[in-house]
């Protein structure tokens, strides 16, 4: 049987001739940079996501980028990240010469851990970005309660979990700013690049709709250095689209991620696997259904001959990068990233998938586990 990671083409099948039409729309109208098709999806996403503004930019890196320029980072400053991410989390505090302090995540959820903050903030410290990784809230409540305390800047990487809440809140309104990336593989995928930044405070929505076009209000006057991170119209007619099915689709990934949880239990796969928890109060969009397992390598390679796709989200956390040696970490100055980045396996959990598919996927793993 195959199982790929993730099969796009299952879910275009469905909305192709809405899809086709929306685009056949934006071409018939010859609009392709933000204009009327980019605010209609922006203020859909506001409304989805709960938020008084919504900014369509370039990517979701460029969100983040964004929204540290609007809060004013620059060389000196510093921001408070985790190690096990995305490269972009990390790289865009340092592309404004600003300088990312690494924080280690919570062994159980990979997400920051709030009581390992507090020690990380200077004079410095202009920002905290946690991450909702992989479609789960960081906790917030406490992030943001450091942040008040020390008058610090919050700016959500929601870019993997759009959709996602803690307690009544969607993620993208818990913190000052919220990150979203439409890169085709996230929950909420364009086709081509995209990005969109969420938040309720006037002063950041004005500072970030300024700068994504050059810093310039009014046409070649320029009142900041921004640059062109413009969300296309062709883009923002297939989200448009695509926006409607998210819940459907949330429902399938987290119908999937249960099953796995009763299948794995059921499964003679003791000491081996270990299934990601939901924190009371998070609800969890499973953009990725990440698990830890021993022999990490190894079982990817016999579930790749067996047919199955898996992805290692992410081998090496940023502190151990070439590009950020001048930090001056060291191996073992994040353990549980360090850990993490040994032991976690995604495995397929993309709406369409089957029962059989979700039994196979288990059945592999536990043929493994039983050769020892
Ligand atoms: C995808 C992703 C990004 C960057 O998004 P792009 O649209 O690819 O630039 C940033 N942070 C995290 C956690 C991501 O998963």
């Amino acid at each position: 049987m195959n199982v790929p990671l993730l099969d796009l083409k299952a879910q275009y099948r469905v909305i192709k001739p809405e899809v086709m039409s929306a685009i056949e729309a934006v071409c018939d109208e010859q609009g392709f940079v933000l204009g009327p098709r980019v605010v209609a999806f922006e203020e859909a996403a506001a409304q989805y996501i709960g938020s008084r503004y919504a900014i369509g930019c370039a990517s979701g890196s460029d969100a983040l980028l964004l929204s540290l320029m609007a809060m004013d980072v620059k060389a000196g400053d510093e921001v408070i990240t985790i190690p096990f991410t995305f490269f972009a989390t990390a790289s865009v505090i340092s592309r404004l010469g600003a300088k990312p302090v690494f924080v280690d995540i919570q062994p159980d959820t990979f997400n920051i851990d709030p009581a390992l903050i507090e020690r990380a903030i200077t004079p410095r410290t202009k920002a905290i970005i946690p991450v909702h990784l992989f479609g789960q809230c960081a906790d917030m409540a406490a992030i943001n309660e450091i942040a008040k305390r020390k008058n610090i800047y919050v700016i959500e990487d929601a870019c993997q979990a759009i959709g996602a809440s803690q307690g009544n809140k969607r993620a993208g309104i818990l913190g000052d700013t919220g990150c979203f990336s439409f890169f085709p593989s996230k929950n909420l995928g364009g086709f081509g690049d995209g990005g969109l930044i969420t938040t309720n405070d006037k002063a950041l929505a004005d500072s970030m709709s300024m700068l994504r076009v050059h810093g310039s209000q009014v046409r070649y006057l320029h009142e900041a250095i921004g640059f062109n991170s413009r969300l296309d119209a062709l883009q923002a007619a297939v989200l448009q689209v695509k926006l409607k099915y998210l819940d459907q689709w949330t429902e399938g990934r987290r119908r999937n991620a249960e099953r796995y949880q009763q299948l794995f239990a059921q499964a003679r796969v003791d000491g081996w696997v270990t299934v990601p928890p939901t924190v009371a109060g998070n609800f969890h969009v499973y953009n990725q259904y990440t698990v830890r397992v021993q022999k990490r390598d190894e079982l990817r390679n016999f579930l790749k001959d067996n047919g199955v796709g898996s992805e290692v989200y992410y081998p090496l956390p940023m502190h151990l990068q070439q590009c950020y040696r001048d930090l001056g970490y060291q191996k073992g100055a994040f353990p549980i990233s360090e850990k993490a980045a040994d032991e976690v396996l995604s495995l397929p959990v993309y709406p369409e998938l089957t029962e059989p598919q979700l039994r196979y996927v288990v059945e592999v793993i536990e043929s493994f586990c039983k050769r020892g």
